[in-house]
């Protein structure tokens, strides 16, 4: 893989930026340029190859959720966890109520927001400094920053969300201040972020939590392999499951733009196109990492598949 590839998709993408649109449903998002792609990949032998807008800075958005599933998996466990969420796809929209407002169930997943939401219940007594130095540690970046502008925006916009909420508060799902937990999510979705950044943490959950140059752990394989599977089932909300046929990389969306996905053993990436379809994820970026995951044979279930040019066949 080379810088090369990287244009090239970036250049297969680009025409499909104008099929979509900016997220409007907060209003800072609106302000994003349609146009704007970038791509970065950092590899396990420790290369960085970028093209485009790679150091652009975005809002995180949905993409926290990976980072807050991993925090909780590592501080409160397991059973913790999926006690506050299940880990089934839901076919339905990132903000949907339906299927908890008529049941005594919990949230279908931690990456859709009732789900996100009620993992935050858990994160609430670290609180935002901690949330944002781990958020920095698995980026590898110490200038991430809080988004007020984005933060405020959606704040005073989070009818949606603030109602998601109080019905989880009410069949005691969550558990703290409903008021507090949303506006940690909120915050937590409102972390500026490049593709540099996605690609560092899809690196990390590549090599099993240790970074492959330092050798440093930084999640336990466990968690890991709990994280990227609930990617590749959820990740894409309810374009989860054509994602995986097309692309077959576990892979979280945010719609600030970004796309984080995970080559198992081998590499990260990062891509940014705020241009989204109708399910919130970035439409440039799904053609993106379909062209790269086609040329270079990266999806995961290829191992079914005997190659031409596999050993198997010489
Ligand atoms: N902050 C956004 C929300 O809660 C995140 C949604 C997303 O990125 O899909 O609506």
């Amino acid at each position: 893989m080379d810088e090369t590839l990287l244009k090239q998709a970036l250049e297969f993408g680009r025409p499909y930026a104008e099929k979509g649109k900016v997220a409007h449903y907060i209003p800072e998002l609106s302000k994003a340029d349609w146009h704007d792609l970038g791509i970065s990949v950092h590899t396990i032998d420790g290369r960085q190859l970028r093209y485009g807008l790679h150091d652009r800075r975005f809002t995180i958005q949905s993409i926290s959720k990976i980072i807050n599933l991993a925090i909780a998996l590592e501080h409160f466990g397991f059973d913790a966890v999926f006690h506050k969420a299940k880990m089934e796809p839901s076919g339905a929209a990132f903000n949907s109520m339906s299927r908890i407002s008529d049941s005594e169930d919990i949230p279908f997943n931690p990456l859709v927001n009732s789900g996100a939401i009620a993992i935050v219940d858990l994160l609430l007594p670290m609180g935002l400094e901690a949330m944002l130095s781990s958020a920095r540690n698995l980026c590898a970046d110490n200038e991430i920053t809080l988004n007020e502008d984005v933060f405020q925006s959606e704040w005073t916009n989070s009818a949606r969300n603030h109602s998601l909420a109080y019905l989880l508060k009410s069949k005691g799902v969550i558990t703290q201040d409903v008021e507090e937990v949303l506006k940690l999510y909120t915050q937590l979705c409102s972390l500026n972020v490049n593709a540099d950044n996605l690609a560092s943490l899809g690196l990390l959950l590549a090599n099993g939590g240790v970074h492959p140059v330092t050798g440093r752990r930084f999640l336990e394989e466990e968690v890991v392999r709990t994280v990227v599977t609930i990617m590749l089932t959820c990740g894409m909300y309810d374009g989860s499951g054509e994602f995986a046929v097309r692309v077959g990389l576990p892979s979280k969306s945010g719609v600030g733009g970004g796309i984080l996905s995970v080559v198992p053993g081998a590499l990260g990436i990062g891509v940014y196109g705020p241009s989204l379809d109708e399910k919130g994820n970035s439409i440039a970026g799904q053609r993106i990492l379909e062209y790269i995951s086609r040329t270079e044979k990266l999806h995961i279930m290829d191992r079914f598949i005997r190659h031409p040019d596999s050993a198997a066949q010489a």
